[in-house]
């Protein structure tokens, strides 16, 4: 899981580098509590722009296709104040098989 989202956000532009997995994973539990609040870890709340919906795997060329937020996807973040971007596995937990 930490293998694909660093593969996703470094897909996407990183103009001070990456969040780090500690962070990812704060900004993960703020998405699924409220996604239209997420506080960034350095910044604070009201920084985080959800940039886009993209599929949770990256293809061999590292990118990214934009999809809906249904059933299994990422959200490509963007802290306005930091200026970084994270890709986190947003949709629902494939933990039981019960499709
Ligand atoms: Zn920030």
């Amino acid at each position: 899981m930490n293998r694909i989202i660093r593969e996703i956000a470094e897909a996407l532009p990183q103009p001070k580098g990456p969040f780090s997995d500690a962070e990812a994973l704060e900004l993960l539990m703020a998405y699924r509590k409220d996604p239209s609040d997420i506080p960034c870890p350095l910044c604070g709340p009201s920084q985080i722009e959800v940039l886009a919906f993209i599929e949770p795997e990256i293809d061999p060329n590292g990118f990214a296709s934009v999809t809906d937020p249904d059933g299994e996807y990422a959200a490509a973040l963007y802290c306005h104040s930091c200026g970084r971007a994270v890709g986190i596995l947003a949709g629902a937990i494939r933990d039981s098989n019960d499709a």
